[in-house]
């Protein structure tokens, strides 16, 4: 089958000419250096490769082709006019080392504009003095955010505040990023209402606090209502306050986060600003910032002179200087400045509106047929448990997932966060239709339903698809990506 499926090439096939040489047929490659045979490219039709491809994007699920419910991922429709915009040639087509501004020439005059004024727009948007665009992920922007907070202790002659606290329910990348950075984790207990627990966060405040990495609205899908006041307790004691912002869909234009007390902030656009994942990257994880730590930011930062001229500016010496080559990826901001720009704060407003409403819509109409762990009004997730009926009809929370696959749907996020168990986790986003969800739920009760009266055939799926049910362990460990078997 894999044969089939990955060699279809044949000697002398041809999807395509190359237009003949126009430029002289010498080379300076050193001749260790170069090939001693032609090198073993696929031989194909155009039709051959057009079915291939094809093919191989029916084997996946996307948001182009489905409901992708993938709960603290933000899968939401990416409007095609962001990516109109990012085509347009005079950006698609900039050399990031043109020159700034040059007498008689502005060509880069427009993207610098592009990425300073996103820029602001964030600062009103969400609180903060500055922003750095150039992360390249969320856990980019955390590090970056990370090693600001640890430039500004060392500034203060403070570097043995070596800790920081992460709730239990965070992101994996959080601690990863800590960690990385070179500090101690200690983890906080969530409280039964799946708040920070803050009898607990009291014990660790102490000259070892660097911070807290808090992430708002948590995963849990919550909104903590004590975000503030632990702000304020963690600055009384000498720490810092990081706010891990990657899904910012329930609170965008409604809450400033730089006004809860987080010193700095990243936010994904490629989340709540509606860029594409694209397969793992390009991502934008931009970071803000209050004043405490705007003179750590990364170099360069666009700024503006005072004729108006927009140019890079290296001149910050508290900066922790590089963190990605060149600006960041251009088209993602590109994309995002669009976004917000089309829709405008009226309409972001609404984004945040219909991202709650939906997945508690989700959350009302499931409840009943699952556990709910925290039974209080959720954000743009909804966290529901399968604790129950694992225990008495084995249906898991993996099982609902496959079973959801072969109904057409893309699963939500299972057994995260940690602390739930037998957790799904939804995400429906702003951008469905009351129709899709409720095919959605109705598909969920469907396999609920079905699964109760013959459990072997709910574990056998799915059914549909190239790939049918793995051994997750051995699909990890052993991956083979080359065969269907
Ligand atoms: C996605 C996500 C991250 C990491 O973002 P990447 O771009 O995948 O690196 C961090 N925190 C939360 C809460 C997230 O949902």
């Amino acid at each position: 089958m894999s044969e089939l499926i990955f060699e279809r090439g044949r000697p002398g096939r041809r999807g395509t000419t190359l237009p003949k040489l126009d430029v002289p047929d010498e080379c300076n490659i050193p001749d260790e250096c170069r090939r001693t045979k032609k090198a073993e490219f696929p031989e194909v039709s155009e039709l051959d490769l057009v079915r291939h491809y094809v093919n191989l994007s029916r084997m996946n699920m996307g948001i182009d082709t489905c409901f992708y419910p993938l709960g603290s991922c933000t899968m939401k429709y990416n409007p095609k006019l962001n990516e109109q915009v990012a085509r347009l040639p005079g950006f698609a087509n900039l050399h990031p080392l043109l020159p700034q501004l040059r007498s008689g020439s502005q060509l880069t005059q427009g993207a610098l504009a592009v990425i300073y004024e996103m820029e602001m727009l964030l600062c009103e948007l969400l609180g903060f003095v500055n922003f750095t665009m150039q992360p390249l992920a969320g856990s980019h922007g955390e590090l970056t955010g990370i090693m600001m907070m640890a430039a500004y202790h060392k500034k203060n002659s403070e570097s043995t505040r070596d800790t920081l606290l992460i709730p239990d329910a965070a992101h994996g990348t959080n601690p990863a990023s800590a960690a990385i950075a070179g500090f101690k984790v200690k983890v906080l207990p969530s409280d039964e209402h799946g708040n920070v627990d803050l009898e607990n966060l009291k014990e660790h405040l102490n000259d070892s606090l660097a911070g807290i990495m808090l992430t708002c609205p948590n995963t849990l899908g919550l909104f903590d209502p004590n975000t503030k006041e632990i702000c304020q307790l963690v600055h009384d004691a000498g720490g810092l306050c990081y706010g891990d912002g990657a899904n910012l869909n329930a609170i965008i234009g409604r809450v400033r986060p730089g006004d809860l007390g987080f010193d700095c902030m990243h936010v994904n656009l490629h989340k709540t600003f509606s860029t594409p994942h694209g397969g793992g990257g390009p991502g934008s994880g931009v970071v803000g910032v209050n004043e405490t730590l705007k003179p750590f930011l990364p170099v360069s930062r666009v700024t503006k002179r005072p004729d108006g001229a927009y140019h890079l500016n290296y001149n910050f010496p508290d900066s922790i200087g590089y963190i990605a080559a060149f600006y960041g990826n251009f088209g993602m901001i590109l994309r995002a400045y669009a976004y917000s720009l089309s829709l405008g704060h009226e309409g972001l407003k609404r984004v945040s509106e219909n991202a709650v409403i939906n997945a508690n819509y989700i959350r009302s109409r499931l409840k009943d047929a699952f556990d709910l762990p925290y039974d209080r009004t959720c954000m743009h997730e909804c966290v529901l448990s399968a604790k129950t009926l694992a225990k008495e009809h084995e249906i898991h929370a993996l099982d609902i997932a496959k079973g959801l696959l072969d109904a057409g749907f893309h699963p939500p996020t299972i057994y995260f966060p940690l602390i739930v168990p037998e957790c799904l986790m939804i995400e429906p986003t702003e951008t469905e239709s009351k129709e899709t969800l409720d095919l959605f739920i109705d598909a969920v009760l469907k396999v609920l339903e079905e699964g109760k009266e013959n459990p072997e055939k709910l574990h056998a799926m799915p059914r549909n698809f190239p790939v049918t049910r793995l051994n997750e362990t051995r699909a990890a460990r052993e991956p083979n990506l080359a065969s269907l078997s």
